[in-house]
């Protein structure tokens, strides 16, 4: 089989894609390699069953405590194709139980909150991605055709989850009168954070099959390399966070631009030529939630003038810096282990986002970090004063959903915090009410991998 003939395509996090992926045709794929009947490329979510017992007996599993490790044990690209097939059942012997583990939480939600449409519809991803990956269970991936029909499970099972965020948002806004708050924040920071997890172990499989295809390129006539050799699967080795804010400062002003006429600047001081270790997509949704935020508090408080200073700050290498067992985890306690880095010493990066937007008045500042609050209002006449969920359902049913608005989903900040806690880091913000707001992004570097 000539598998350099595949490609597949590798949704992203919901803002203007950075890198440039071939496109993955699932007719011209499917057409060349027919389907088992078990493997279907697109079925209505709301079709499919699974026994009751299939779902609890993996649900009852525990959960493996990803590392870092894991993620780029199987090596830098290009792979070996039995590199490659061990990728692929190192995934399959993880996801079927992560996401019965989600099945069995939206399960236990209320069951007029779980008949919600927008609930449901997310329910049912769940069991449809499932149902996708059951027939692979017995077996062991060892030939080439098998691989890449994972792989193209994979990539359906990203492109179905990839609308979640504004469809939940929408859903827990519909069922507030039914459900504590409390409740919701527990279930979506639980449900969000193993997502980042599923979703990175899938992706990573997908980029590495994707690096693993050497492709021609038809003007040179040569072989193009597919991937920078700083990767590893969708980890940057040498991401410079410099490059990522100004292309996500870039996408960001142009929104500010069609929403209020003004295009914010701003300037990185510091340490700008830094490089680290970490998931660029990772990177790039972070900071374009902060910018936004930002960028919109500059314009509304009428300092457009001002530019958003961004100040990069690498942590010194330890001299001490101890290489850590990166053999695998310890199983995990919940749905959301933090990954371990590389080394345990290995250096981070701090970023500040400094903005004159005029800070955040006390009565709004508690509320910042739960999901759906919003003060953001699209009515230009009636500016939003912290009426929250009303206007997080206005921004959703607007021209809103995820990554294209300047603010209104009031998931932002969680959903920011929750990435940067994935890997150890965090956000904290700082308002000096009245002249504007510090923003601290601090991140794990991953370290070096091992050979
Ligand atoms: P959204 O931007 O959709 O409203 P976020 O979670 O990103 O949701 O932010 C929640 C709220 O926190 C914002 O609506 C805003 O009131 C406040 N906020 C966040 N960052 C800033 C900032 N830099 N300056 C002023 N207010 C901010
Ligand atoms: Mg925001």
């Amino acid at each position: 089989m000539k598998c350099s003939a595949i490609a597949v395509r590798i949704p992203r996090l919901g803002h203007r894609p950075r890198y440039t992926c071939r496109p993955f045709s699932q007719r011209a794929f499917a057409a060349r390699h027919p389907s088992p009947s078990a493997h279907k490329w697109s079925h209505p979510p709301s079709s499919t069953t699974i026994a009751d017992d299939e779902v609890a007996g993996l649900a009852s599993k525990p959960l493996h405590a990803l590392s870092l490790a894991d993620l780029v044990k199987h090596g830098r690209p290009p792979l070996s194709t039995e590199a490659l097939f061990s990728s692929a059942n190192f995934t399959l012997s993880l996801l079927p139980i992560r996401l019965a583990h989600r099945i069995q939480a939206l399960r236990n939600l209320p069951f007029i909150v779980v008949s919600n449409p927008n609930i449901s519809k997310i329910y049912n991803n769940y069991l449809h991605s499932l149902s996708t990956l059951l027939p692979y269970k017995e077996k062991t991936i060892s030939n080439l055709e098998d691989e890449i029909r994972f792989t193209s499970v994979l990539a359906d099972l990203v492109e179905t989850h990839s609308h979640t965020i504004p469809t939940l948002a929408r859903g827990f806004l519909e069922c507030r009168k039914y459900i504590n708050p409390l409740e919701v924040t527990r279930f979506l920071d639980e449900h969000l954070r193993a997502r980042i997890g599923t979703r990175l172990i899938a992706e990573q499989h997908i980029a590495l099959h994707v690096s693993s295809q050497p492709h021609q390129d038809p003007k040179s006539n040569k072989h193009e390399s597919d991937d920078q050799s700083s990767y590893i699967g969708v980890i940057d080795t040498a991401l410079q966070p410099a490059s990522i804010i100004n292309s996500c400062g870039n996408f960001v002003s142009e929104i500010c631009e069609l929403k209020y006429g003004v295009r914010p600047t701003w300037i990185i001081d510091g340490e700008p030529d830094t490089t680290f270790a970490f998931v660029p997509v990772h990177l790039e949704y972070i900071i374009t939630e902060l910018l936004k935020n930002a960028f919109r508090a500059t314009v509304e408080s009428g300092k457009s003038h001002e530019p958003v200073i961004i100040t990069i700050a690498a942590e010194p290498e330890s001299p001490r810096a101890k290489q850590r067992d990166i053999s695998g985890g310890s199983p995990a306690a919940d749905d959301n282990p933090p990954i371990k880095p590389f080394e345990d010493s290995a250096p981070g990066v701090t970023i500040r986002i400094r903005d004159r937007g005029g800070g955040i008045s006390p009565d709004v500042l508690p509320n910042i970090w739960s999901y759906s609050f919003t003060t953001f209002s699209d009515d230009d006449e009636l500016p939003g004063q912290g009426n929250g969920s009303m206007d997080a359902l206005n921004a959703i049913s607007g021209a809103g959903g995820e990554g294209s608005s300047i603010a209104g989903l009031g998931y932002g900040l969680p959903l920011s915090r929750a990435y940067a806690e994935y890997f150890g880091g965090g956000i904290a913000v700082q308002s000096l009410y009245g002249w504007g707001c510090d923003v601290y992004l601090r991140l794990k570097g991953l370290g070096k991998p091992k050979g």
